[in-house]
């Protein structure tokens, strides 16, 4: 079968979980997905550092890899960018590995339209209360922050039936291993298969014929 790697995109409200959910993901399965690491010109949060979570980058620079096309794809969120750099995802993908990436929703639709193979997953809390429970919960912004993130969550929303599957983040240990199921699956689509199907269809001819 073939295994190149599929491209994932996992968009979902600030505060759904969907950071916990492929830490989770990545430590539980780390020889099939990989993350891929975005650059953006936020400041890092607390914990953060250069390289692991994001690239952090000044406008200047990122503006600079815009222009030189060294991003699959960049977004403006709440007054920052955010964009998906080239390299590691198309290597990535190339070693037979899914790469994930954990992109908003303008950058998920981008990347659908240009690589029309991706798979597209929209992660949510099981309700309201809980998502602004989780942001508040997480302590890394202000009250200010959190209602524009519940905000845009509203925007966002709108998108969301748009994606391939809806994740409901409620059980961490649950969810982890459904959206593991749904990955795999998408490995046997047929359309993901075609050049191993057409080799069956190959052999099946030279077969009949006694060639092997
Ligand atoms: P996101 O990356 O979507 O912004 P995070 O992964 O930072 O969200 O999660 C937001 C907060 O919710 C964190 O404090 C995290 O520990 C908590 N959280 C994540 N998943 C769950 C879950 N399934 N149940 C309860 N709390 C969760
Ligand atoms: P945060 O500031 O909470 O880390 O991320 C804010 C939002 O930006 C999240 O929805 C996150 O998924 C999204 N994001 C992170 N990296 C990228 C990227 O490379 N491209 C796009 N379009 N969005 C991103």
């Amino acid at each position: 079968m073939d295994r190149r790697g599929i491209l994932i995109v996992v968009s979902g409200f600030s505060g759904s979980g969907k950071g916990t959910l492929m830490k989770e993901l990545l430590s539980r399965y780390a020889e099939k997905y990989a993350l891929s690491i975005s650059a953006t010109t936020r400041q890092p949060r607390e914990g953060e550092s250069d390289g692991r979570e994001y690239f952090f980058k000044s406008k200047e620079d990122f503006e600079k890899m815009i222009a030189k096309e060294e991003l699959i794809e960049y977004a403006r969120y709440v007054e920052n960018y955010y964009g998906t750099p080239r390299g590691y995802v198309e290597e990535q993908l190339d070693s037979g590995r899914d790469v994930i990436l954990e992109i908003e929703i303008q950058g998920a639709l981008k990347v659908k339209e240009r690589f029309p193979d991706t798979l597209l997953m929209f992660v949510t809390p099981p309700n309201v209360q809980e998502l602004k429970s989780r942001l508040v919960g997480r302590g890394t912004e202000t009250m200010e922050v959190i209602e524009s993130r519940m905000r845009r969550a509203a925007e966002e929303a709108q998108g969301m039936d748009q994606y391939d599957y809806l994740i409901v983040n409620d059980d961490l240990d649950t969810c982890v291993e459904e959206m593991h199921t749904i990955i795999q699956g998408e490995h046997h689509r047929s359309t993901r298969n075609a050049e191993f199907m057409r080799e069956i269809k190959e052999d099946l001819k030279r077969s009949l014929k006694g060639e092997i």
